[in-house]
């Protein structure tokens, strides 16, 4: 049987950093379940549909075939066999993500995907729903968060870094925001499952949160 770790949490707690150094050193697959949401949102942009148009969401979100493979340890989403991990980290493609990932229909279909991901394979694999609605049964649940002032300053570094110009107080709204969408949706909103571990990172290094985790790994395996 595959040994499954589901790591939850909210937008910029540092999931996807995390899980894919505990992933590494563990020698298991990192799944990116945020990755297919957003590979689906860029098939709707493609397609014309509105968000607001949830019929439409539901109806045209079958025809995408979205599916993962690694290269060099990296996980690469597939759309219609197109790879597009350099165009799905953009802010536009990430707000559709979050207004479309509320879309029964859509979601059911990724879910499979990712159960038969986790079904075969050791994975750590990062969410909203992933201790909660994937993988219910994994042997490790971590709830990772941080406060919204803290994730803002980690995100607003990041783009200045990267030349991006951009107002702090921007980010923290937008924080907001995908946290409340993300919390009150009707289908698996984003919450601790009742046996997760909380981790909350505002004041802890990256090594620090992942040796955390790799204890609570090595606890349970
Ligand atoms: O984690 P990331 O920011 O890449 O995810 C993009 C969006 O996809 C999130 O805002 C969330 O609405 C949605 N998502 C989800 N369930 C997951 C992963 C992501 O609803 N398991």
């Amino acid at each position: 049987m595959s040994f499954n770790i589901a790591i939850d949490g909210p937008a910029g707690a540092g999931k996807s950093t995390i899980a894919k150094q505990v992933s590494a050193k563990l020698g298991y697959i990192y799944v990116d379940t945020g990755a297919m949401y957003r590979a689906m949102a860029l098939f709707l942009i493609r397609e014309g549909v509105s968000p607001e148009d949830q019929e439409s969401v539901g109806k045209r979100s079958q025809d995408a075939d979205i599916s993962i493979k690694y290269e060099n340890g990296e996980q690469v989403v597939l759309l219609n066999g197109e790879n597009v991990n350099g165009l799905i980290r953009t802010e536009e493609v990430g707000n559709m993500a979050s207004a479309t990932s509320v879309n029964g229909d859509l979601r059911k279909k990724l879910v499979e995907l990712q159960q038969k991901l986790a079904a075969t394979e050791n994975v750590v694999m990062d969410g909203r729903d992933i201790g909660t609605v994937v993988l219910p049964g994994a042997q490790l649940k971590v709830y990772l968060t941080a406060s919204v002032e803290v994730r803002a300053d980690r995100r607003y570094k990041e783009l200045t870094e990267k030349g991006v110009d951009c107002d702090l107080e921007q980010i923290k709204a937008d924080i907001r925001d995908r946290d409340h969408r993300d919390m009150t949706r009707e289908v698996s909103p984003l919450k601790q499952a009742e046996d997760a571990v909380l981790v909350d990172s505002s004041d802890m290094t990256i090594q620090e949160v992942i040796d955390r985790i790799l204890e609570l790994a090595k606890e349970r395996s």
